[in-house]
C-alpha cells in the first residue's frame, strides 16, 4: 500500500545526538553511610500509569470511575519525573 502525504509518521528534523539531551534524575537522597545528600543521576526509566479517581458528579456514566494517566519514574529511584524537570 502507498502512503500519501497524510499518512507519513512525523518527520524526526533533529540529530538524536547532537540536539537532545539524556534526561537525568535529579531526585536527592540521602547516602545513609556518608551522611551526605546524593543526587540520583539515573537516566532509564520506566512507563507507569497514576490512577485518577473520577467523581460520580463528573463522570460521564454517573458512577465513579478511574482514568490513567501514562507518567515515567526513574528506575534506580522510583521518583517520577514530572515535567518541571524537562524543562
Ligand atoms: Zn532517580
Amino acid at each position: 500500500m502507498k502512503l500519501d502525504g497524510k499518512q507519513q509518521p512525523p518527520q524526526m528534523n533533529f540529530d538524536i545526538d547532537k540536539d537532545t539531551k539524556t534526561i537525568v534524575c535529579d531526585t536527592k537522597r540521602v547516602d545513609l553511610e556518608k551522611g551526605i545528600e546524593v543526587e540520583c543521576g539515573g537516566q532509564l526509566f520506566a512507563q507507569g500509569f497514576e490512577l485518577r479517581r473520577v467523581s460520580p458528579l463528573v463522570s460521564p456514566t454517573g458512577k465513579a470511575s478511574v482514568v490513567p494517566v501514562p507518567t515515567f519514574y526513574c528506575l534506580n529511584c522510583g521518583a517520577e519525573i514530572t515535567e518541571d524537570k524537562v524543562q
